[in-house]
């Protein structure tokens, strides 16, 4: 699939708003600053993508991308998961309805969750793999920022999430990434080329 023609559609607020659930899509997950919106760009050599979703006001929305005009296939740039200080009203709100889209979303294929290859499986990447675990969807880890570590340090985080993952094989893969570099970008590619495949 062609991952440059991706182009922004709408953003939701709630489930209800999202687009109507035909086709297939890709969700993009991860904890703020870990490196997803430079992932979504890196993969559709599009600077401009994932800006759209971080414009002030759309942080908090579910963001949508068509691949191709007119097509039904879509990447989906989940709100990211703030440790600014939100009252928690707020955070508990966003919760619902980051769960609800997870558990409830039948276009959705699988979920590509994006972690610092410093700092993985924080609280946040555990509550989206219980989620996904609890709907039998895939998930697909990249460690990225791998360009941060040394050749031996980045393989033993990437041995080491796996070990911690043991229980969850089945539904788990993983790899390094690096936006910098542009390192893993074909690995990636493939991934979403067999979940948005009909
Ligand atoms: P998001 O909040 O998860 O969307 O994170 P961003 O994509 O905005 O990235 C957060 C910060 O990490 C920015 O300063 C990026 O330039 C930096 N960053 C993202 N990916 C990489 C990477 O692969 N390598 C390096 N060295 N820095 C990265």
């Amino acid at each position: 699939l062609n991952y440059q023609t991706a182009q922004y559609m709408i953003s939701a607020p709630t489930l209800a708003q999202c687009p109507p659930e035909t086709g297939a899509e890709v969700a993009f997950a991860g904890r703020s600053n870990a490196g997803k919106s430079s992932s979504i760009n890196t993969l559709t050599q599009n600077s401009r993508l994932a800006r759209t979703s971080k414009t002030p006001g759309r942080t908090q929305l579910i963001n949508f991308f068509s691949l191709h005009k007119g097509t039904d296939q879509r990447l989906v740039d989940l709100p990211g998961y703030g440790f600014a200080k939100v009252p928690e009203k707020v955070k508990l709100e966003w919760q619902r309805h980051l769960s609800e889209y997870l558990l409830q979303r039948q276009s959705l294929r699988g979920i590509v969750l994006v972690m610092d290859i410093r700092h993985p499986l924080t609280e946040f990447d555990q509550m989206m793999l219980q989620w996904a675990d609890e709907v039998n969807k895939p998930v697909h880890i990249l460690l990225t920022k791998s360009d941060k570590l040394k050749r031996g340090a980045a393989k033993n985080a990437l041995q080491q999430v796996r070990s911690a993952l043991q229980e969850w094989q089945d539904l788990v893969t993983i790899q390094m990434f690096s936006s910098l570099k542009k390192d893993g970008v074909d690995q990636l590619r493939k991934k979403l080329d067999e979940w948005l495949a009909d």
